[in-house]
């Protein structure tokens, strides 16, 4: 049996039985990162002395006598979420030696529960981008076509997930970087609803959107880590005191055939005609359209739905998302954090050019962002300034909140949406990368649930020319539960989820 290629649940079984240690598990993950990586290249850090510690602590614990779902499980964590003693560079050159001195909410929550971090996951810079291109230390490769992109901007963890290089891994999701490397990967990916999962610790990109969430290998997988990382933080004024209800009853397991049941019977699931355009490859469509019998096969009502809104998300989202990349990455002046190009003493402040001070912001900024974090920077900074607030940020805005509030009435009427995760396959790398307009374009079916906060999660439902093609559930505040029921269900009659690529 090959650990690394367990599911959370199928290895905590195991685990429970004193069938194996963590410290098995943990070396097979770790053996197999050495095996593919160099191809793949889903990590940044592994830190393999930390991770054999970590889970020699976590057999102790469970010799003690101590269970739980993620006690001795092998995780890798993107670049952007703070790990106290491990480099957390965000796939950036300003950052390149940052050592953070803590962890972020979601690790110490993952510590407590005694999962195991195996090391860092390659990301865009920033999180800025959906191919992970714009990572300055190179680009991931897509374990089921290493020419193509395994998406992003969480492309290293949905390709470590995909190569079994871990158990799951952690993303975060600004506007559709946990479900589009997941789609692109053949994995599962969950955007929690904004709120339910702490950001304390993430290098914040887009405050108002960002979210962490789980990569995972089943639906029952997300549920799990997700009743670990949930949960109201004091350090974070955006988490809600809603309790997390019991998430892991989700089911999946090994494939029944697919007969009429009634699993999934009094459910009515939207789909919203805006995200059914001519522009989806064919093979996508169908393959979606595939998902869509089945789940009637399981009882599911389907309804068709208007989010006429949906053709403003893109737009309102690269307004919104550089004005606040331009004000998070203010701080990255070469005086607090990483990269310093000149080094004070300082001459006297006059200034302007002959500035020292002046020079040090400008020179560490201009050699430590690569070009997408600089083209937010100015995106972002124009929107903001006088004179085009009104016009740019503040109606984005507005427009936001219609977003926002058309999706809530729509999801009055149903228990949540169905759409693709994109409308086509991971493309080939370097095929997009000269063109940003284009790729901003690939957030088309992501950005309505990230601008109005609300849960959604990535799940594979076919393949087209080999590639995996994901759909998307988008549910309702804070009801990730009914995600997990109806992909769980999903799981649990079809097969799309146990394919795994052949690495060559
Ligand atoms: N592709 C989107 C962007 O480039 C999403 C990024 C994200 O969710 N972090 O902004």
């Amino acid at each position: 049996m090959q650990l690394n290629t367990l599911t959370i649940k199928q290895a905590g079984q195991l685990l429970a039985k004193k069938e194996i240690t963590s410290v098995e598990l943990t070396k097979a993950c770790l053996a197999r990162i050495k095996e593919v990586d160099g191809e793949i290249k889903a990590c940044l850090t592994v830190c393999e002395k930390e991770a054999l510690a970590e889970a020699k602590k976590a057999d102790e614990r469970r010799a003690k006598g101590e269970s739980g779902e993620l006690l001795g499980i092998p995780y890798l964590a993107k670049d952007n979420i703070l790990t106290r003693g491990i480099k957390t560079t965000a796939a950036s050159k300003i950052l390149e030696n940052y050592i953070a001195p803590y962890d972020a909410s979601i690790i110490r929550k993952l510590k407590q529960a005694g999962a195991v971090l195996l090391g860092k996951t390659n990301l865009d810079e920033f999180a800025h981008g959906a191919s992970t291109e714009n990572s300055a230390f190179g680009p991931t490769h897509n374990p089921w076509d290493l020419q193509r992109v395994p998406g992003g901007s969480s492309g290293g963890s949905a390709a470590a997930v995909a190569a079994d290089m871990c158990l799951f891994a952690l993303g975060t999701d600004t506007g559709g970087s946990v479900r589009c490397p997941a789609s692109f990967c053949g994995i599962t990916g969950l955007k929690p609803t904004y709120g339910r999962s702490s950001r304390f610790g993430l290098v914040a990109m887009t405050s108002s959107t960002d979210v962490p969430g789980p990569l995972t290998k089943t639906v029952a997988d997300a549920a799990m880590v997700l009743s670990v990382i949930a949960g109201v933080d004091k350090n974070d004024g955006t988490t809600v005191n809603i309790t997390p209800p019991a998430y892991a009853k989700a089911s999946a397991g090994k494939p029944t055939p697919l007969v009429r049941g009634e699993e999934l019977k009094g459910l009515t699931i939207g789909l919203p005609k805006e995200y059914f355009i001519a522009g989806t490859d064919k093979a996508v469509a169908e393959a979606v359209e595939k998902a869509i019998a089945d789940l009637k096969k399981l009882g599911v009502k389907f309804k068709q739905v208007s989010l006429p809104h949906t053709k403003y998300g893109v737009p309102v989202y690269y307004i919104i998302t550089p004005s606040e990349v331009s004000s998070n990455l203010a701080r990255f002046d070469g005086i607090k954090y990483g990269l310093s190009v000149a080094k004070p003493p300082l001459p006297p402040l006059s200034g302007g050019e002959e500035n020292g001070l002046m020079q040090v912001y400008t020179k560490s900024r201009g050699k430590g962002f690569g070009p997408e974090a600089k083209r937010r920077i100015m995106l972002g900074t124009y929107a903001l300034s006088a004179g085009y607030f009104d016009a740019y940020y503040l109606q984005a805005q507005k427009v936001r909140t219609k977003i926002k509030q058309e999706l809530d009435e729509v999801l009055e009427t149903v228990d949540c949406l169905l759409t693709p995760s994109a409308p086509h396959v991971a493309f080939k790398i370097g095929a997009q990368s000269g063109d940003p307009l284009k790729m901003y374009l690939e957030d088309i079916f992501m950005t309505g649930a990230s601008l109005s906060g609300l849960p959604a999660i990535s799940i594979p439902c076919g393949f087209d020319g080999g590639m995996p093609v994901g759909l998307q559930l988008i549910g309702k505040r804070f009801d990730e539960a009914r995600l997990f029921r109806v992909g769980g269900a999903y799981q649990q009659v079809t097969e799309w989820h146990l394919q795994k690529p052949e690495i060559s």
